[in-house]
């Protein structure tokens, strides 16, 4: 997640600002000489005009409170030492900035070289200019109610054509034809005048798709590069978001523009997590009344070891994980069938805490009945992680 102006290959800082030659000068043209010939860089006047005359157009779309200018000129770059360059580079874009502030009067712009909106540059060697609007991120709470709904379209490439589009899929390449990230994503782009597909959503950690989030929800972002526009009416985004979903998912509490940071506080929170699980006996025979009521003492505060389980195997690395259940209750049970209420540390594999995964995960919920079982129905009931842990001063 670079910021608009740190992007490889163009410097928006001041110049001279303790920058290294980098040696691009040519053999016998020592720093600071002048060959006879004629200068290879352009007036500076002649540049900023051809710049400007670009760039008024190619930012029309976007709005913005602060912006700042960049010069490239890699192959410039090679026919004068690195010291002329780069004087020549930081007037070209201080006459560039003081341009657009003119040309945008009224506007109220101003130039921010930490974390500026747009970044406008003047790719001399090409002789175009190139606009880049700084992502917006977007922060809320989904709920997932919906077993058959993917958080993310990405893994989900249809088996019968990998993903080239085929009569299978319709010709979209997906076996879902829409994922979360489409039903939050989008509107959210749209809002805000970027292009739909390349929004990203980032969740708290994942649901896998056939299970249920509710209660306080997951906390999201939702990462919306090249906006043309900076706000939007979020209530009205989540309206859209509603209609689109159309009860397979919804949002809990407000949508609002957050820092870039957030994302590595979601990534990073390890936030218990509360579900409820049905539990099937997977044998001809009765769960024993005396070993469920057993469950809550043998597994409560426990510590689990978890080697990755084989349904995650080909795309997690093969280790033994130590998670904790913290809490966990019988909600019901049938002869067959028991409903618990887990309470458990970030990342532990619930459908594996059930089945024990063959051995893999100890102790387990079949181990402990003695009946191989199997998690059947799986909801998150609560994420605890608050808005307020996760966006707190920043
Ligand atoms: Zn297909």
């Amino acid at each position: 997640m670079a910021g608009a102006g740190e992007r490889e290959g163009v410097e928006t800082d001041q110049v001279g600002a303790d920058r290294t030659a980098r040696g691009h000068g040519e053999p016998g043209c020592a720093p600071g000489s002048r060959d006879a010939g004629p200068d290879p860089l352009p007036p500076v006047g002649e540049v900023v005009a051809r710049a400007l005359a670009a760039a008024v157009p190619a930012t029309a779309p976007f709005a913005c409170a602060t912006f700042v200018c960049g010069v490239r000129a890699r192959r410039l770059g090679k026919l004068v030492p690195q010291e002329r360059l780069d004087a020549w580079k930081g007037e070209v874009k201080r006459a560039l900035g003081a341009a657009l502030i003119e040309a945008w009067a009224g506007l109220g712009r101003r130039v921010d070289f930490a974390r500026p909106e747009l970044l406008v540059v003047w790719d001399a060697d090409r002789g175009r200019v190139e606009v880049t609007a700084r992502a917006i991120w977007v922060y809320g709470r989904y709920r997932k109610l919906d077993r058959d709904l993917p958080q993310t379209r990405a893994r989900w490439r249809c088996p019968a054509c990998a993903g080239q589009g085929c009569a299978t899929c319709a010709g979209t390449g997906r076996r879902h034809p829409v994922a979360l990230e489409d039903l939050l994503a989008g509107p959210c782009a749209r809002a805000l005048g970027a292009e739909p597909d390349a929004a990203v959503l980032h969740g708290m950690g994942r649901e896998d798709i056939d299970v249920r989030c509710l209660g306080p929800g997951r906390p999201f972002v939702v990462e919306v590069p090249g906006p043309r526009r900076r706000d939007a009416d979020w209530a009205a985004v989540a309206a859209e978001v509603a209609a689109g979903a159309a009860g397979r998912a919804e949002l809990v509490g407000p949508l609002r523009i957050v820092g870039d940071a957030v994302v590595a506080r979601l990534k990073g929170f390890e936030a218990p997590k509360v579900y409820q699980a049905t539990c099937r006996a997977e044998a001809e025979a009765d769960l024993d009344p005396a070993r469920v009521a057993a469950l809550a003492a043998a597994l409560a505060g426990r510590e689990l070891a978890q080697r990755t389980p084989r349904r995650v195997a080909r795309r997690r690395s093969d280790l033994v994980r130590r998670r904790r259940v913290l809490a966990l209750d019988v909600l019901a049970q049938g002869p067959r069938e028991v409903v618990l209420r887990i309470e458990a540390e970030s990342g532990t594999y619930i459908k594996e805490l059930i089945s024990g995964d063959d051995g893999r995960t100890t102790p387990s919920v079949s181990e402990l009945l003695g009946v191989p079982t199997a998690c059947v129905a799986l909801d998150v009931l609560e994420v605890r992680a608050s808005d307020a842990e996760l966006l707190g001063p920043l």
